[in-house]
This record gives C-alpha cells, sequence and structure tokens, in this order.
C-alpha cells in the first residue's frame, strides 16, 4: 500500500506537469518563449521532451541525467504501474483523472529507472513526453521493504522469546506442583503440602489472573492432601486397631487350649472350654463387623431399597432384643406407621447395635425406652427413631468420639470388656446410606439417647 500510494502520487504530479507545460507550449509564440517553458519543467521535478513535434518547436528541457525518449520506443511501450505487481493487491488510495495519456516505464539496461508520461498531440497541442526519475523513490521503498522485514524477523524473534519466558515464568507454581506430587507419589508423605503461588508484588494483571486460577488449583491440591493424609493414617490405625483386637480373644483362646492340653481337673478343663467359645464367638462377630466396615469402606452397593415398614423392624428387634436385656425393663414409647426405603435386614441391624449398647451399659433394673414417630422434617415426612437409657452414660469429652472405629470409653472397658468399639461406627454408616443422621445424647450417671432421623415415604 506504501509502495502504490508513492508510485501513483508520482503519476499524478508527473501528468498534472505534462498538462500544464503542454497549455503553456500552446501560449508560447516564439522558439525562446517555448525553450523557457520546458526548462521551467524542472522546477515541477519532470524533464520534458518533445514528441512528434510540430515544425517550429525545437527545444527540451535541459537535463543531462534524462534519458532522450525515442517515438517509436514509446508507441511500442507497453503501458503499466510503476510499482511491484505485489502492490496492485493494495487498495487505491490515489486518484488522478484520465487526460488520454499513457503511463510507462523506461529501464536502461544499465542504471536506473525512469517514469515516462506520453501525452499524445492533439489538434491544439504538441506530443510531449515527461520524464521522472524513479531511481531516488525506488531506493527508498527497497530500503523501506528491508527495514519491514528486518523488524518483522526481530520482532517475531522478541516475541517468541518474551513468550517462552512468560510461559516459563507462569508455569513454574505447576512444574512445582507436579513436582511435589511426584515426591508424594514416590515417598507417601501425604503431609507434605505444596507452596501457594505467592502474590508476586508487581505481577502483571494477567498473571494475578493466571495466579488465582494456580492458588485454586494449589489449594485444592492441598486439600486433597489433607484427606489423603486424614485417610491413609486412619487406615494405619485401623489395622492396628484391628490387629490387636483380634489378639485379645485369639491370646484367650490359646490360652484355654494349652490348659486342656495338660491333666487339669474336669470342672477347670470345662471352663476352659467356655471360655474358648466365648471367646471364639466374640471373635467371629469381630470379623463379621470388620467386614461389614471393610464393605461399607469399599462403598459396595450392599443396601436394598426395598419400600421398609419400621413398625415392622421395630417388633422384630423386641424379639431379638430378649435375649440382650440382662435384667433391665425395655419399654416401648410410641410406634408409628411410617415407611423408609431401604434395607430391612441393616434396619434391624442398626436397631440392634443401638438396644445392645442401651442394654450393654445399663445396670440390671434399669430402662430402655424405643420410640418410632412419624415426624415432619423441614416440610417432609421423616421416620424419627430413638433408644434412650437410664445408664452409666458417656463423659463430655469421650463423647465426639463415639462413633469412631474401635473407639471405646474407659468406662466402657470396665463394664463390658467384650465390645469391640465397631457397633456404632456400623451404625452411622447403616443410617447415612439411607441419607438420614444419628445423634447421640449423654448425661453421665443419668443416661444416653440415640436418635436417628431417616427420609420416610410421604
Ligand atoms: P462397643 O459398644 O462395642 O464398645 P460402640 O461403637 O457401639 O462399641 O460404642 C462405642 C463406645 O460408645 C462404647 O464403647 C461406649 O463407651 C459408648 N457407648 C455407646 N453406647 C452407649 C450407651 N448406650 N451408654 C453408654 N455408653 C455408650
Amino acid at each position: 500500500m506504501h509502495s502504490r500510494t508513492h508510485y501513483e502520487q508520482l503519476d499524478g504530479s508527473m501528468q498534472a506537469a505534462a498538462v500544464h507545460i503542454a497549455a503553456e507550449l500552446v501560449l508560447a509564440s516564439t522558439p525562446g518563449a517555448r525553450d523557457t517553458v520546458i526548462s521551467a519543467a524542472t522546477s515541477l521535478g519532470v524533464v520534458i521532451r518533445l514528441i512528434d513535434a510540430p515544425p517550429g518547436f525545437v527545444g527540451q528541457s535541459r537535463d543531462a541525467g534524462a534519458p532522450s525518449i525515442d517515438p517509436g520506443w514509446l508507441r511500442r511501450a507497453t503501458p503499466g504501474p510503476a510499482y511491484p505487481p505485489l502492490a496492485t493487491l493494495a487498495p487505491v488510495v490515489h486518484t488522478h483523472a484520465d487526460v488520454g495519456g499513457r503511463f510507462t516505464v523506461f529501464a536502461p539496461a544499465s542504471g536506473a529507472r525512469w517514469r515516462v508520461f506520453d501525452l499524445p498531440a492533439t489538434p491544439s497541442r504538441p506530443g510531449i513526453a515527461a520524464v521522472a526519475p524513479l531511481e531516488q523513490l525506488d531506493a527508498s521503498l527497497t530500503t523501506f521493504g528491508h527495514v519491514m522485514v528486518l523488524s518483522g524477523v526481530v520482532g517475531t524473534f522478541v516475541t517468541l522469546v518474551m513468550a517462552w519466558w512468560m510461559a516459563a515464568r507462569l508455569l513454574r507454581p505447576v512444574v512445582s506442583l507436579t513436582e511435589t506430587a511426584e515426591e508424594i507419589a514416590r515417598t507417601r508423605a501425604f503431609d507434605r503440602r505444596v507452596a501457594l503461588p505467592g502474590a508476586g508484588g508487581n505481577a502483571h494483571h494477567a498473571q494475578h489472573a493466571q495466579h488465582d486460577e494456580l492458588a485454586r488449583l494449589s489449594s485444592t491440591f492441598n486439600r486433597m492432601l489433607a484427606s489423603l493424609e486424614q485417610a491413609y493414617a486412619g487406615q494405619q490405625r485401623f489395622v492396628a486397631d484391628a490387629s490387636h483386637e483380634i489378639r485379645a480373644p485369639l491370646t484367650a483362646i490359646i490360652g484355654n487350649l494349652e490348659l486342656l492340653t495338660r491333666s487339669v481337673p474336669d470342672a477347670e478343663r470345662a471352663v476352659a472350654l467356655i471360655e474358648a467359645r466365648r471367646e471364639a464367638d466374640r471373635l467371629a462377630r469381630l470379623v463379621a463387623d470388620l467386614l461389614t466396615l471393610a464393605r461399607a469402606d469399599a462403598r459396595a452397593r450392599v443396601i436394598r431399597t426395598d419400600y421398609v415398614a419400621m413398625a415392622d423392624v421395630v417388633s422384630d428387634a423386641l424379639r431379638d432384643a430378649r435375649h440382650l436385656l440382662r435384667g433391665q425393663v425395655l419399654s416401648v414409647d410410641a410406634i408409628d406407621h411410617v415407611v423408609v426405603t431401604g434395607d430391612r435386614d441393616r434396619m434391624l441391624q442398626l436397631l440392634l447395635i443401638l438396644v445392645d449398647n442401651a442394654a450393654k451399659y445399663t445396670p440390671a433394673g434399669g430402662q430402655l425406652h424405643i420410640a418410632l414417630r412419624r415426624v415432619a422434617d423441614g416440610g417432609r415426612t421423616a421416620a424419627a427413631l430413638s433408644v434412650r437409657d437410664s445408664g452409666v452414660g458417656i463423659a463430655p469429652e469421650d463423647l465426639p468420639y463415639v462413633f469412631d472405629r474401635f473407639f471405646r470409653s474407659d468406662r466402657a472397658r470396665a463394664r463390658e470388656p467384650g465390645g469391640s468399639g465397631l457397633g456404632l461406627g456400623i451404625a452411622q454408616w447403616i443410617v447415612e446410606q439411607h441419607r438420614g443422621t444419628i445423634t447421640v445424647d449423654s448425661t453421665l450417671g443419668v443416661g444416653t439417647t440415640v436418635r436417628i432421623l431417616l427420609p420416610a415415604v410421604e
């Protein structure tokens, strides 16, 4: 565009000069006057050559450098622009009126190019050719082209370097994140955390947005690490606790069996057998509980979804609970008709865990109460199940841990050494699988109430 504009501007001024000189020539009456007119063209930046001049026209402007134009060549030359073909793609910026002339380029084998405007003769004026040097314009446009290419190359290079530098800078937190993640994967050091990409002081605006995203990624990653760390520690604790719990009955069984190999009185043998059997039962229960929890952890779909009439479950629990009671009085405070969706066997298991606990931690003569009520919970129907006892209660400092696996209060250990500390953990899992909630209220020496709220069928 730059090239085309410049060449067309030159064409415009050449044409204007030629038309002006031709008009002046007609007015000039003497050869001397004509010579003056032609010479004056030099000040307009063009050299005038007379072509096909009628007799009486002699002069041509004095310019040693300009080529003399052969009329024969001028007639044969093909008209065309002075700018390179590529420039024809650029939009036209400069236009000049058509006065019936032709533009050509005179390019001698050696030396600079010349622009030639051929204004043919008419009855009222002689034919003239205006010649202007293209040397300077050509040179300046060539230089301009070189500068363009050079700045393009340099600019691209600088942009690439900058982009590379910026990318490396912006990706640094990602690189550190990756390295930390790799190291954690290798060493299992889940207690490690990645550094949050810091506010880089004079950081650029775009970098801020980038940092926000990276900060979010880092903090999400750290949260994930925290939960992994917790799960990993929990897993290790669980294995340790489980081994410990299994070892106690096993030791008792082995001890009793060893006793049987020796010669001991029959009465003692009988006691050893009963004890071994009781410990084996305890072991079987423990393993069954562990299996339930393992399935729960594996997220195995062990909960069926049927309609379960909770009143029937409570009746079944009352029947089974008779074996659990040791001198306590079990009564039912309320038993509404309410249906939940879920697994009937698990519901019974849940209720029995609670009644078993209530019986275990309540002395003979104490009170156990079961209540099943149909309630409205936030506009929806729910089944409210509660098991209350007048037992030893739970100390406030122990209350937050009762759902933890293998947790047993010291008071519970003293009272009922047979427990495993898994019951409430399983109860909580069953309730959660039914999208319900379970809470424990307790006062030391007064009693404990476990409340369960389950979404019910409308
Ligand atoms: P377990 O009863 O086998 O010890 P659980 O998980 O069922 O295990 O209960 C965990 C702990 O919560 C018990 O060891 C006991 O300290 C306390 N606990 C649970 N239910 C009661 C209750 N009804 N009265 C007093 N303490 C209870």
